[in-house]
């Protein structure tokens, strides 16, 4: 991505679901599909699963790493999410929108309103699987958590499900393709905003507008 000191600040998206919803899946997909758009890759507690690899996945620390990092006001925000916490770098997430890239955070609820308030001009999704029996469906065929886990993330799931209205937008993950593309064009509909497309196209305004 480029670091044009002139390119127009990126936007920060939101996207939390319950887990197993498929926001992971789909948000690696989008970042494939379109140009310009970062992953923020957030810090755990969490032991990695299998394949997870540190810094790309998460950057796993130790509890007490994690708790200097929020002593020393590292975080734009943090919430312990199923006994382990999460955390969102502040540097780098702001280094990346001043850079001009459109950055995605996967947060949980909690944190999702810690950065609304930080960051009011954040644009929300919030991910819904089509059913509760396909969310369980889903969360075991990843076959990457024990039983008692899976048990736990499902009940847990009605809890994270119900701050949905807090959200900007709303995706229902039936047609993985499907939600994909919403996905896609709502990225695209913020890149097409007044704000942007006016640093964007300074030049052209200025011979289109000129008297
Ligand atoms: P998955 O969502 O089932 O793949 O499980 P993860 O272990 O990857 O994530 C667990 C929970 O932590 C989810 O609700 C995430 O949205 C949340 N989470 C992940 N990273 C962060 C973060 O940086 N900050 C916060 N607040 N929550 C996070
Ligand atoms: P999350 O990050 O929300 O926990 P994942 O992206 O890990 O969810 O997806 C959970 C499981 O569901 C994965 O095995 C994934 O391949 C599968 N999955 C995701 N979206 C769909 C979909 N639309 N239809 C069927 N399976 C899906
Ligand atoms: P998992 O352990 O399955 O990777 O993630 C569990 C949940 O933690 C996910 O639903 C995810 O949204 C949330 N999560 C992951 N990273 C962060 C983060 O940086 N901050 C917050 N608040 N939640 C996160």
């Amino acid at each position: 991505m480029s670091s044009d000191p002139t390119a127009p600040r990126g936007t920060l998206f939101i996207v939390s679901a319950p887990s197993g919803a498929g926001k992971t899946s789909l948000v690696r997909a989008l970042l494939e599909q379109i140009p310009g758009l970062e992953l923020s890759v957030s810090s755990t507690t969490r032991p990695p699963r299998p394949g997870e690899r540190d810094g790309v996945d998460y950057h796993f620390l130790d509890e007490a790493r994690f708790l200097e990092r929020i002593e020393s006001g590292r975080f734009l925000e943090y919430a312990r999410v199923f006994d382990n916490l999460y955390g969102t770098s502040q540097d780098a997430v702001e280094a990346r929108l001043d850079a001009g890239a459109d950055v995605i955070l996967e947060i949980d609820w909690q944190g999702a309103q810690q950065v609304r308030r930080v960051l009011p001009e954040a644009v929300s999704v919030f991910i819904l699987p089509p059913s509760r029996e396909e969310l369980h469906r889903r969360l075991s065929e990843r076959g990457q958590d024990s039983a008692e886990v899976i048990e736990r993330r499902l009940a847990e799931a009605v809890d994270e499900m119900a701050h949905f209205s807090e959200y900007d937008y709303l995706v229902i993950n039936d047609d993985f393709t499907r939600a994909l593309g919403e996905l896609g064009t709502l990225i695209g509909a913020q890149r097409l905003a007044c704000r942007r497309q006016q640093c964007l196209h300074a030049d052209r305004l200025a011979e289109l507008l000129a008297r």
